[in-house]
């Protein structure tokens, strides 16, 4: 028999954009997501590349667009906030024009929960403990929801993703720190620079403004050695570790320094890239960055939406052979992250330069280049 009932776990950007998908093929998704809600802020991140026609297909560009944050230029400022380089964001458009958006992580993936949670199942505030395969099925338990029995299980569950630990092994295995850590909070409105990405750098250390539409995100991105007794989950040992790095940073760190202290809505992680042999373990597969988390730097979020695309497009075109349609999927969409990950080097060096003079050639090759724009 064909496949029909398919558990997602996650409710991020690739679970809602599986689910909108195969429930327009034909099958039944369920989403369980650990958090209770979904939450309307979040990094800014861009919908761009193969992404763009796959959101143009959902009818989602207008409200994305609605969204989207308004910036258009990357501002290095120095230790007194003085201008010392510029850097255009131009916009990619599609094929068919639509330009590409940058907008908070939240919003895109409440806009992409409100496209397909009129046709699949979405529990909140739970998430899968035991997944037990066999020939015909999986059974699963779940936190809080009754055991049930699916067709096929698909881990769309982020960088520390709880099905990838369940049914291909420990994260340490297929986790791999790039040597910066990433932590990001919001710094409320109203914002200074609405078209002005502000960036101060010391070596080894970015600090960055980043205007979304009613309010700014502060992102501190430093480079460091993996941490022995790291938890993804304990603020106060994340709020330690960004004020030890940041201690003798100069322009506006002191007074974000303070805020962090403050703040309740600290996002803080290692950046890592996630790399796997295969994607598929019978009828349990991974989707986005639970799969190939290509880190920050490299357009995860449109890659998840281009992956969950690919992967419902698979299922749909094997309905009879659900392994063909996973080799299918991870064939095609190996394509387009592979590259990412090779790049990641370029783009730290860039961001996050290591030593003094690197800081200096990088906006000296920012202000050269602009000069013969
Ligand atoms: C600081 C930062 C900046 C970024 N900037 C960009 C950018 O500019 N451009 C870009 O394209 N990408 C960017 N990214 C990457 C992008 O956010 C991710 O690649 C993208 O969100 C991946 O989507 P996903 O659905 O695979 O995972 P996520 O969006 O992480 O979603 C995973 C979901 O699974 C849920 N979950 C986790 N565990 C469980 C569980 N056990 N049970 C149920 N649910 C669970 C989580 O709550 C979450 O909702 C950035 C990331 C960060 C951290």
């Amino acid at each position: 028999m064909s496949p029909r009932s398919v558990l997602i776990s996650g409710g991020g950007v690739a679970g809602p954009t599986l689910s909108y998908w195969l429930s327009r093929h034909g099958f039944q998704p369920t989403v369980v997501e650990r958090s209770q809600g979904l939450r309307s802020s979040g990094n800014p991140v861009d919908v761009r590349g193969p992404a763009l026609p796959v959101a143009e297909e959902m009818g989602i560009m207008p409200r994305l667009r609605d969204v989207a944050t308004q910036a258009t230029t990357m501002s290095v400022v120095n230790a007194s906030g003085r201008q010392i380089a510029r850097v255009p964001m131009p916009a990619t458009r599609s094929a068919t024009g639509t330009r590409e958006v940058e907008l908070p992580r939240g919003d895109l993936a409440a806009t992409l929960y409100e496209a397909a949670r009129d046709d699949a199942e979405f529990l909140f505030d739970d998430t899968i403990v035991t997944l037990r395969q066999d020939e015909h099925g999986v059974d699963v338990t779940f936190d809080r929801a009754a055991p049930r029995r699916f067709d096929l299980v698909v881990g769309a569950d982020g960088l520390h993703s709880t099905v990838r630990r369940l049914a291909f092994g420990p994260e340490p295995d297929f986790v791999r720190h790039m040597g910066v850590y990433v932590a990001t909070m919001p710094l409320g409105g109203p914002v200074d620079h609405p078209h002005d990405v502000l960036m101060y750098n010391t070596p080894g250390r970015l600090v960055s403004i980043h205007p979304s539409r009613d309010h700014a995100l502060a992102a501190f991105i430093f480079r460091g050695p993996a941490i022995s007794d790291f938890d993804y989950r304990d603020t106060e040992q994340h709020k330690q570790i960004v004020t030890e790095a940041y201690a003798s940073a100069g322009w506006r760190v002191p007074e974000l320094l303070e805020r962090l202290q403050k703040t309740e809505d600290l996002y803080f992680d290692s950046v890592s890239q996630v790399r796997l042999p295969t994607w598929a373990k019978g009828r349990i597969a991974l989707l986005g960055d639970a799969a190939s988390c290509v880190s920050l730097f490299g357009d995860g979020s449109s890659l998840a939406i281009a992956g969950a695309h690919a992967l419902a497009k698979a299922l749909a075109a094997e309905t009879a052979d659900h392994a063909g349609a996973f080799r299918r999927y991870e064939t095609e969409h190996r394509t387009l992250v592979d590259p990412k990950q090779r790049n990641i080097g370029r783009a730290a060096g860039l961001l996050i330069p290591k030593t003094r003079l690197g800081i200096a050639a990088r906006n000296l090759a920012a202000r050269v280049w602009l000069s013969r724009r």
